[in-house]
């Protein structure tokens, strides 16, 4: 593998591993690997260090402990929640969602339809927002849940679920929101955001990948997706990932005693890298609305340059960038996200999404906005015209998804 320095603009893809995260969970890997179900100390010892991992985590998104499972990703949550709700409410085959969601969703939604059930994918605006009339009306008497991501993994833009949670709840259907890109960036309050069901993921907010974690709100029923033992009180079955679940633990913590600092210092970085693009690129504009936004995100199209070739070159100089979301790289279509948002395909597939986090420094955003204009420039250069573009658009992705 190579280790040469690394410029990290690709945090909502995922995030280092914080050195605190490594130093909890080395003790669970090399000395303490019994199976917390055991009945003798070797094992059962390792409960009480779950349960503080538990409670760690809860505190990030003030939640009574025992309202949250552990799965094995933010995917797993974002599929749990949405079976659960089919599965409590019978008779109830609709499920109301967005055209902006993770692929964790949206694939899992369609594998619904194909199954039997309807979805309804919300359009957004073009500034991605969402209508809130139109979600309202789109709720029927036979919607099961409602589930709408908080905060856009490619744009950045942020949902309204405070009041997409009330209407829900006016309306007597379930709600969940995917927040897994909010952690370390916005306040985190399931009390007063009042959804049913919350995912998160660890490895976005610099633990390990390979742990995630579902909020179910007390009272709310829930039929485990993954059925085993009776591991997390017999809502997901599986021996837990004890070291990753105290790295999540760990984690949470740190996310919490960073998240105002760390908020105004990212977003400063961020402004500077998206203006300084803006001004000094011709022929640039961001994608998505500027507020409400996370604070680390910004999502470019450079004109009449294809990302993927962009990206190629940021690579050749150290820079870590994505296109899309990174679950999406590699596949040929334009990102959905920018789709749904009305951009053309041309704009969409010259989109580059730039994602900061606690690690960057202002000389990383230096080094970007040195490395940048040169390679647009370049690639401008010897830019065909647009038609030969769009006839390129179906050449091979320069990297499949398991080399990034
Ligand atoms: C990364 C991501 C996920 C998926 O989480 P995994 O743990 O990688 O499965 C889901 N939703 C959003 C918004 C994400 O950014």
């Amino acid at each position: 593998m190579t280790q040469q320095k690394t410029f990290y603009f690709d945090n909502n893809a995922t995030t280092r591993i914080a050195p605190e995260v490594v130093d909890a969970i080395l003790p669970f890997l090399s000395n303490y690997w019994g199976n917390p179900s055991s009945v003798y100390r070797f094992g059962n010892q390792l409960i009480q260090h779950l349960e503080d991992a538990r409670s760690k985590v809860a505190a990030l998104i003030n939640a009574d402990p025992r309202e949250l499972i552990f799965t094995s990703c933010g995917t797993e949550s974002n599929n749990s929640a949405i079976h659960s709700a089919l599965m409590t409410t019978p008779g109830k085959c609709h499920v109301l969602t967005t055209a902006v969601e993770h692929s964790s969703n949206i694939n899992f939604c369609e594998s619904l339809e194909k199954r039997g059930y309807e979805v309804t994918f919300l359009p957004v605006e073009s500034d991605g927002e969402l209508d809130l009339h139109l979600l309202e009306k789109s709720i029927r008497p036979d919607t099961a849940i409602v589930s709408v991501m908080w905060a856009n993994n490619e744009t950045g833009v942020i949902f309204p679920m405070e009041e997409i949670a009330a209407i829900c709840r006016s309306k007597g259907v379930l709600c969940h929101t995917d927040a897994v890109q909010t952690p370390g960036k916005l306040k985190i309050d399931v009390e007063s955001l009042g959804v049913d069901f919350l995912s998160l993921s660890a490895h976005k907010l610099h633990a390990p990948k390979g742990i995630g974690l579902l909020y179910i709100r007390r009272r709310t029923k829930y039929l485990p997706y993954i059925i085993g033992g009776g591991q997390e009180r017999g809502q997901r079955g599986g021996t837990e990932n004890v070291a990753n679940i105290i790295g999540f633990g760990r984690a949470a913590e740190l996310a919490l005693s960073k998240l105002e600092d760390e908020n105004t210092r990212v977003r400063t970085l961020r402004d500077r890298l998206e203006n300084s693009i803006l001004d000094a690129i011709p022929h640039t504009v961001r994608n998505g609305a500027k507020e409400p936004r996370l604070p680390n995100t910004s999502n470019i199209a450079f004109d009449a340059v294809e990302a993927e070739a962009i990206l190629m070159l940021l690579d050749q100089v150290g820079i870590c960038a994505s296109s899309g979301s990174a679950c999406t790289t590699g596949s040929l279509d334009p990102s959905h996200v920018l789709t749904a948002m009305g951009l053309n395909a041309e704009r969409a597939s010259g989109s580059v999404r730039f994602s900061l986090g606690i690690y960057n420094t202002s000389e990383d955003v230096d080094y970007l906005l040195k490395k940048l204009p040169p390679i647009i420039a370049k690639l401008r250069a010897v830019s065909p015209s647009s038609e030969t573009q769009s006839a390129n658009s179906h050449r091979k992705p320069v990297a499949t998804r398991d080399q990034r």
